[in-house]
């Protein structure tokens, strides 16, 4: 009797032992991938040099431009090359603004002028044909817009001179707290007369580089030209202004809004061995600015996604579920490629377990930020081990990116956005200073062995 009791604990700790080595070295084999990956994307990724040749022969690539279909055409090109299962293209109608001559902006004080670093922003109307020239209202706010009323601005130029918010760590909120004057400044101003808007850059930087973006127009205000200046050029039309309230600020832009253009998201995907219907997206979006090479925003970001299941491919690794990356078109002003993707994902019916974006620059990688149920949170934080020091620190309620929003509007897809050190990304952020040359190879590489490790995670465990 005992003897027999004494045998059956044996057994039943022999199992436990079992169970919990097979457990760890489950473990172990997961670690073991993972730091392959980091190990090969560090010491043979190809990110930064496919990085390179786009920002060399694709610099800029703003909705209906020759730019972005070149860039269409390459990024499918490189799937196909890589022989990615299969790789498609998605129709989508864009909006197409162009820029124009270089614009201008000249304060005129006695017999004195000086020019001012500008840009147009995005959608913006084109001052008349032989500029435009009025007194200035510095601002920092709407709600001081209505406060001085129509009085103190119908027929001047209102300068929206709010510094970027710089008390937060994460960037991203400094921009958030300050953005507004960029996008629906314009049209606050023009519902009180005003003939055009200048805005401070939206930058943390402290040099001259005007960073533009796009602005919306509201319904119920006229349209009116309106530009960035660089942060060191609104200070100085700030200090001028305090010396000589009367003076004239002198814009000339001549960009235009042309009727919408045929343009596409680019899709590659290497197919599931077990469930090929349900999906695990990565992407980025395709469509830049016009201003330098769109390197950080977001060239980075489509060649992190590329790079992440190409990296799977050069592994041999074999997914479970089909791994798609996504080019998206137009997420600058009009955001129409990720609506477009969200409408077909819904039409044809798509089963995907998540959407990933990288959208946020090519530097140290940080964290994983998930917008979805608490019990996909828990089981993303439980995988925080498998990062190596150094990289993805936390794993964390986020927000997901522009591009996927509409798919987890849509069908309820959860979303994840790639965190990376954001303490740069502002600082050349749509301006004439995000360019191949503030990259750093091991940063953006980093990047591409995080997003590739998750992928496999979500691949292994699912959500
Ligand atoms: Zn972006």
């Amino acid at each position: 009797m005992i003897f027999s009791r004494i045998i059956k604990i044996f057994l039943i700790a022999l199992l436990i032992f079992i169970a919990s080595s097979t457990v760890a070295q489950e473990k172990d084999n997961h670690s073991t991938f993972i730091n392959t990956i980091y190990k090969t994307t560090l010491a043979k990724g190809a990110t930064y040099e496919l990085l390179r040749e786009l920002c060399e022969k694709y610099p800029k690539r703003l909705s209906g431009s020759d730019g972005a279909a070149g860039a269409i055409e390459w990024t499918k090109k490189l799937m196909q090359e890589y022989e990615f299962d299969r790789v498609f293209l998605q129709d989508v109608m864009v909006p197409h603004w162009e820029r124009g001559e270089k614009e201008v902006a000249t304060i005129h004080y006695g017999d004195g002028k000086i020019d001012l670093s500008v840009l147009a922003l995005g959608r913006s109307i084109a001052t008349p044909s032989n500029g435009i020239s009025a007194e200035v209202v510095e601002v920092k706010s709407h709600d001081e817009v209505t406060e001085l009323g129509r009085e103190n601005i119908e027929g001047k130029i209102v300068f929206y001179n709010r510094p970027f918010s710089q008390e937060f760590v994460n960037t991203f909120r400094g921009y958030v707290a300050t953005v507004n004057q960029r996008s629906s400044g314009p049209s606050q101003a023009a519902r009180f007369g005003a003939v055009a808007v200048v805005i401070r850059s939206v930058s943390t930087g402290d040099d001259d580089h005007p960073h533009t973006g796009t602005l919306s127009y509201a319904n119920d205000a006229p349209q009116i030209p309106a530009a960035a200046l660089g942060v060191h050029s609104a200070e100085k039309l700030s200090t001028l202004l305090q010396k000589n309230p009367k003076l004239e600020l002198f814009l000339k832009f001549n960009c235009q809004n042309l009727p919408d253009a045929q343009s596409y998201n680019v899709v590659g995907e290497i197919k599931g061995s077990t469930n090929p219907d349900k999906i695990i997206m990565v992407g980025g979006h395709l469509d830049a600015w016009d201003t330098g090479h769109g390197a950080h925003d977001d060239g980075a970001g489509i060649m992190h996604s590329i790079s992440a299941l190409r990296t799977m491919q050069v592994l041999g690794y074999k997914p479970k579920n089909t791994l798609r990356v996504v080019m998206f078109i137009n997420e600058e002003n009009g955001l129409r490629g990720g609506k477009k993707y969200a409408e077909l994902a819904v039409q044809n019916k798509e089963n995907h377990i998540i959407a990933i974006e990288s959208d946020a620059g090519g530097f140290t990688p940080r964290a994983f930020g998930i917008k979805g149920a608490d019990s996909s949170l828990t089981k993303l934080q439980s995988w925080l081990t498998y990062f190596p020091d150094n990289t993805i620190s936390a794993l964390k309620k986020g927000y997901g990116g522009a591009d996927i929003n509409p798919l987890n509007k849509a069908d309820g897809t959860p979303t994840v956005g790639f965190i990376p050190d954001s303490q740069r990304y502002f600082d050349v952020h749509h301006s004439p200073a995000d360019v191949f040359a503030t990259v750093n190879r091991r940063e953006l590489e980093l990047g591409t062995a995080s997003l590739a490790a998750f992928i496999y995670l979500v691949d292994q465990f699912g959500l």
